[in-house]
């Protein structure tokens, strides 16, 4: 359990979570998690899913860590903080410990070399916070899309960062591996981050970026109803032109992404996506769709929309509405209409 010199000790802590961050990370590396773990000096000291310590071994290591017998390197946390009811925390407690994770939270973070919000429940409340929060859910240091969270806005870790975002619902297992990797080598710091605390090598994309879809969305030429080929954009919600994160630029379990699968992005690496209210439905106003992309003008668009959908060639709005290619590409010589 505990690391031997020279290896970096990683200790991840489950608020109220799914569990699906662990599950995307167990997808990470050509051989494995475990294996990448290893090969990268890591110390899993402990997981509540995967390690097999449990019982007074863990309760000893944490109190360990908590008096300063034991290093804490990294600390990651996977689903968000129940600081309910009225701050006791007892919504979500640690077996064992009579502790709320909230209150071993407020004891280790400040303990750790660098805090690491693994997926949006831990980053901003995500799920768990979604609608009337009974639970009083937040994220580590965010609530929303506002600073503060559990362990409030000033805090910063030992060795000076604020909480790293890692957000996402899950996060891709590269982009939880790359950001810890990055701590570790000493090559992300605060002004790798932006606003909301994401690592800004995975901020400065779109999801949009590299769509198998983009060929439609150019045109315009959208699809109706699900599992059509055109873009989701129009119809069917997708807010990948709005959503951070290269997420079609790789591939998730050896490949594909949300929109290559049919399902519209619901912009889940973003503050508060829990609450929109247009899940595979295009909020619009006037005809418009609300959520415009972010990198253009709303004018820009609207005139470049209606001058791309006078221009769409007949292949690619015919294959728009269909579940497969309709209309192939033409070729010189061919004698298809074009
Ligand atoms: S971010 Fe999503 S996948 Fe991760 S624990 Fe929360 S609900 Fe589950
Ligand atoms: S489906 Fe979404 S991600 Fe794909 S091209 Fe359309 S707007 Fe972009």
């Amino acid at each position: 359990m505990v690391g031997s010199e020279g290896t970096i000790r990683m200790l991840w802590l489950q608020g109220a979570s799914c569990g699906g961050c662990t599950m995307s990370i167990l997808e990470s590396g050509a051989s494995g998690w475990f294996d990448e773990l290893r090969q990268s000096g890591i110390d899993l000291v402990w997981h509540p899913s995967v390690s097999e310590q449990t019982g007074d071994e863990v309760v000893e290591l944490l109190e360990a860590i908590r008096d300063g017998r034991e290093r804490l390197d990294l600390l990651v946390l996977e689903g968000s903080v129940a600081r309910g009811p009225g701050l006791t925390g007892r919504f979500n407690m640690l077996a064992g410990t009579n502790r709320s994770i909230y209150h071993w939270l407020l004891d280790l973070a400040p303990l750790a070399d660098y805090v690491v919000a693994v997926g949006s429940c831990a980053a901003y409340g995500g799920i768990p916070a979604a609608g009337i929060n009974p639970t009083d859910a937040v994220g580590l240091q965010f609530e929303g899309s506002d600073i503060g969270g559990a362990l409030g806005a000033g805090f910063r870790s030992k060795r000076g960062l604020p909480v790293i975002n890692v957000a996402g619902c899950a996060p891709h297992p590269g982009w939880m591996m790359e950001s810890l990797l990055a701590l570790t080598s000493g090559d992300l710091s605060a002004d790798g981050l932006d606003a909301v605390g994401r690592p800004t090598f995975i901020a400065n994309h779109l999801a949009h970026h590299g769509c198998s879809r983009n060929e439609f969305y150019e045109f315009k030429a959208s699809a109706e109803t699900m599992s059509e080929r055109g873009c989701l954009m129009e119809h069917l919600g997708c807010r990948a032109t709005q959503a951070v994160g290269d997420c079609n630029q790789r591939s998730w379990n050896g490949g594909g992404s949300c929109t290559k699968g049919g399902y519209a992005c619901i912009a889940c690496t973003s503050p508060g996506f829990e609450s929109a209210q247009n899940y595979l439905q295009t909020a619009k106003l006037a005809g418009i769709p609300v959520g415009l992309p972010t990198d253009m003008p709303k004018a820009w668009f609207v005139a470049l929309a209606a001058l791309s959908k006078s221009a769409t060639p007949r292949r690619v709005r015919v294959n728009a509405t269909a579940d497969h290619v309709v209309v192939p590409p033409g070729r010189a010589g061919d004698k298809r209409r074009p």
